[in-house]
Order: structure tokens, then sequence, then C-alpha cells
């Protein structure tokens, strides 16, 4: 076990900040299995997201979000 919470949907990674470089918007995703959640979101089952369906609603891509730096 570490500290981090584990992805609910995978449990093979844990969500890392991100933030799409135009609009600002911050999320978490976790690389896995692609799920996000929005900034604030509890990082639950029911409130997830999927990057793929993300992108899309913003109208960016994949070069258009950077990892936000842990601290
Ligand atoms: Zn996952």
């Amino acid at each position: 076990m570490h500290s981090r919470d584990a992805c609910v949907h995978c449990g093979q990674d844990w969500p890392r900040s991100y933030r799409a470089k135009g609009s600002g918007h911050v999320f978490r995703l976790c690389l896995e299995c692609e799920s996000l959640w929005l900034d604030g979101q509890h990082l639950g089952e029911e409130t997830d997201l999927y990057l793929s369906e993300f992108l899309e609603s913003q109208g960016i891509g994949w070069g258009d979000i950077e990892e936000v730096a842990a601290r």
C-alpha cells in the first residue's frame, strides 16, 4: 500500500493532476484506464469521465494537456 489513493476503476495506478493548457481546467487523470475527474470532484466511481470524452467536449487533444508537477 502506498499513500496515494488507487484509481477506483482499475486499481493499477493513481489519478494524477493534469491541466488543459488553453482553458486552464485542472483535473485528475488515471493513465492506466484514462478515467478522469474534474478538479474538486470526489474520486469515486459515480463521478468519473473518460479522457476521450473530456478532450472531445473541450475540442482539444492529448497535446493540449500537461501534467501538473506533484508536490
Ligand atoms: Zn484507472
